[in-house]
């Protein structure tokens, strides 16, 4: 018998459910070249609304969400405040420089949280010597840094900031319904304070694939357009965005679950000798755990988690990441926790 893996590598790994995939093949569809797909059009209408913005556009990818959004904002020679560990500079294949020509002004956060303080500091002179600073982006929550949610308030001051200077400010808010989910805060909070904002469905929601950008209607407008350019102008696609209008009625309110289940790993495994986890940084459903073992580093440990029969990822040379998702019962939560007692206890 070939035994499960328990796959906590990440939340993109979700498979549609058997009602999820009912719903796709009764989906009618549409050539979305011609904005004629009826389900990609109530997307993105809805998740526009949800944002309280004006336009939204179905994309493939959160990486091209991003791309398009940072590509509509700027123009080449620019420059880009966001934080080192960020999504946009880390995990998009250098799209910022190779479809923007723009470069980076990367801010050492905390926890992935850059103050406006540093962001006022960053923001370049207007002199012929500067690169323009043409875009802030940020991340909530933030996948690097652990699932961390972006503070409100300090999201409220870095607005001010970027009215005042003219700035445009992005979120990357792939996985903005985890953050709203476990503070409350709801979606609508958060879109006030952006030009733009890009959410994922193919992460935690369950979906297999898609994001929605949401902006203004002309910054949509023009985002359509380098949709096109990029190659992600798609047809009948209505079959996947049926997937996602699924997912916003049935996987949102669920998310809890995915954070309940990482506190309980987090708390079932922090005493282990060799092991550190920040309970107060497990706040979604994102783990972070250093390894701190005489035996294991973090690559040699998730090599033996595998053959005990978890998956996660090493982050880097000490620390494993850890998600949790909708496919992870609360029992699998448990047997990966006497996987690790059985492997450091
Ligand atoms: C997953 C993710 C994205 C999108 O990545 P894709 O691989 O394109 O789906 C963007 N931002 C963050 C923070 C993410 O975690």
């Amino acid at each position: 018998m070939i035994k499960k893996i328990i796959d906590l590598r990440s939340d993109t790994v979700t498979k549609p459910s058997p009602e999820m995939r009912e719903q796709m093949i009764s989906a009618e569809v549409g050539d979305d070249v011609f904005e004629e797909d009826p389900n990609i059009n109530l997307l993105q209408k809805k998740v526009a609304g949800l944002l309280g913005m004006e336009s939204g556009l179905y994309v493939p990818s959160g990486t091209m969400s991003n791309q398009l959004a940072i590509k509509t904002h700027t123009q080449p020679g620019q420059e880009i405040i966001c934080d080192k560990n960020c999504h946009i500079y880390n995990y998009e294949g250098g799209g910022i420089s190779f479809l923007s020509g723009c470069q980076v002004n990367p801010l050492i956060g905390e926890n992935g949280i850059i103050k406006v303080k540093e962001i006022e500091d960053a923001i370049r002179p207007d002199d012929i010597h500067a690169p323009p600073t043409s875009l802030i982006a940020l991340e909530n929550t933030h996948n690097r840094a652990g699932g961390r949610i972006f503070p409100l308030e300090e999201i409220k001051k870095i607005r001010i900031l970027s009215i005042k200077r003219k700035i445009p400010l992005h979120l990357d808010g792939a996985r903005l319904f985890n953050a709203s989910v476990a503070t409350g805060i709801p979606i609508s909070e958060y879109g006030k304070y952006f030009d733009s904002v890009s959410i994922c469905f193919s992460k935690g929601l369950g979906a297999p694939v898609g994001s929605v950008l949401s902006g203004g209607k002309e910054f949509i407008k023009k985002a359509r357009h380098y949709r096109k350019v990029f190659g992600g102008g798609m047809r009948q696609a209505g079959i996947l965005a049926s997937a996602c209008l699924f997912a916003l009625e049935n996987n949102v309110k669920r998310l809890k679950e995915d954070h309940d289940n990482a506190t309980l790993l987090a708390q079932e495994i922090k005493d282990l000798s060799g092991l550190y986890i920040d309970l107060k940084q497990v706040e979604t459903n994102i783990l972070m755990i250093y390894v701190r073992h005489s035996k294991y580093t973090s690559n040699s440990l998730v090599e033996k988690l595998h053959e005990e029969g978890v998956a996660s990822l090493a982050i880097d040379n000490q620390r494993i990441r850890v998600v949790t998702h909708l496919n992870i019962s609360r029992d699998d939560i448990i047997q990966t926790a006497n996987i690790f007692k059985k492997i450091l206890g």
